[in-house]
């Protein structure tokens, strides 16, 4: 199908809209971003891209703005006992064929922002959709009432979006049991590129250096039985994430006792959509199929989205086709991460000593006995390159 002039809008400027936008007017598209914030802007934490991840982003021409933005080159993955003990260590240097990083948000949004608007795509702030309407052609209604038509319309706008119950019916994002304190703090332990998973029961924390090495990340995740407030997300006082781990290694009090500000997230997702696409409607990344981020692949799956919707758009002769082209592409493998994903709480988190010390046992022998094979179980997952890859036949 020509792209050659579609006029697109985009809702939400996140990781994928921007991204998308950017795949789609390269593509011809005629492409407007509405984003409800006042400005494009990222919390301030930090980003694991793995290399299906930066595959997608060199295809768009971006990696050099990648590496210039301070992003820093991982080498290894280091799961720990959360008393301190080593219990795997995997060498990401031996994965090939791609790298690695760690990249702060904010950067990362800010050159996704470049890179659309580069390619010619219109970016509008303050423009909060209210709903959408299927058709030929299909319709956002503004917040201030206004309507506006287009050929194409796509949900990148979240969990919360407003595109995925216009195709699927009104359905509430559950609470997946999990709350996340994010933080930043300097990397005074001279970390310098790896990713640390300090495991125990119910909890975990996740470390790794970002902006050149100069700061920390961290991500520490504990199991929660409600989520009592209204918002997703709160500022919470450190004292709290401190108390949550007191048990754990004097290494990670160290890292949290360097916290000054925190903010609390209640991890909440929905089941994958069951339909991706309508007449003149389509979803994106988390609107489409919102996943914890034990496997850190949320914003990496939104660039595979994004790059397989243009290249499914381009291949056929209608938007028909090429979106029903899209989600077939990207449905079960979006299934896949969510399931393993979702595995990784279980598997981080084993709260019985005897079971934690089995499973612990094993991981160990494994990366000792055969680490080619340990990093090998992310083959599907890592060295997949969509941008080689084609759309799957289906019968038309
Ligand atoms: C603790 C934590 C750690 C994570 N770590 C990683 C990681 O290391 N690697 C990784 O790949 N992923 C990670 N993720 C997941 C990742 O952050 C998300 O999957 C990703 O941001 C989703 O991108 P998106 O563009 O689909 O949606 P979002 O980032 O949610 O963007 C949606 C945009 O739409 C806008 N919007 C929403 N509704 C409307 C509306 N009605 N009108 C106009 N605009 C609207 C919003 O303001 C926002 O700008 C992590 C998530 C969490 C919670």
């Amino acid at each position: 199908m020509m792209l050659a002039g579609l006029k697109t809008y985009i809702i939400g400027a996140g990781i994928g809209g921007l991204a998308l936008a950017r795949v789609l007017a390269l593509r011809g598209a005629d492409v407007t971003v509405l984003e409800q914030a006042g400005e494009i802007k990222e919390v301030g934490a930090g980003l694991q891209i793995s290399p299906n991840g930066l595959a997608v982003l060199r295809a768009m021409g971006l990696e050099p703005q990648l590496v210039k933005s301070g992003a820093v080159l991982a080498d290894t993955v280091r799961l720990m006992d959360y008393r301190g003990g080593e219990v795997l260590k995997l060498d990401l240097t031996q994965m090939s064929p791609q790298k690695y990083y760690f990249v702060h948000r904010a950067e990362l949004i800010s050159l996704l922002a470049e890179g659309a608007r580069a390619a010619g795509a219109k970016i509008q702030l303050l423009q909060k959709v209210e709903r959408v309407e299927e058709g030929c052609p299909a319709a956002v209604v503004l917040h201030s009432g206004e309507r506006r038509e287009a050929d194409l319309i796509i949900g990148a706008d979240g969990v919360h979006s407003v595109v995925r119950p216009a195709l699927n019916g009104a359905s509430a994002p559950f609470f997946t049991g999990n709350a996340a304190w994010r933080a930043v703090v300097p990397n005074v332990w001279g970390r310098q590129s790896d990713v640390q998973v300090h495991m125990g029961p119910r909890r975990h924390l996740v470390s790794y250096p970002l902006m050149g090495g100069k700061m920390l990340n961290l991500v520490a995740v504990e199991e929660q039985r409600d989520w009592l407030e209204e918002s997703w997300t709160l500022a919470d006082e450190p004292a709290n994430l401190r108390a949550a781990f007191t048990d754990f290694a004097p290494v990670v009090q160290e890292m949290l006792g360097a916290v000054e500000e925190v903010r609390l997230w209640g991890l909440f997702r929905h089941e994958v959509a069951p339909r991706w696409h309508g007449q003149g409607l389509a979803l994106l990344g988390d609107a489409a199929h919102p996943t914890l981020p034990f496997l850190a692949q949320g914003a990496v799956m939104a660039l595979e989205d994004a790059w397989a919707m243009g290249v499914a758009l381009d291949s056929v002769g209608s938007l028909e086709q090429g979106l029903g082209d899209y989600q077939l592409w990207r449905r079960d493998r979006a299934a896949r991460v969510i399931k393993t994903a979702t595995g990784n709480a279980w598997k981080y988190h084993l709260g019985f000593g005897p079971l934690r010390f089995a499973a612990h046992t094993a991981l160990r022998l494994g990366g000792a006995l055969a680490p080619r094979r340990m990093l090998g179980q992310f083959d599907w997952l890592y060295g997949y390159d969509i941008t080689q890859d084609r759309p799957p036949e289906r019968a038309r």
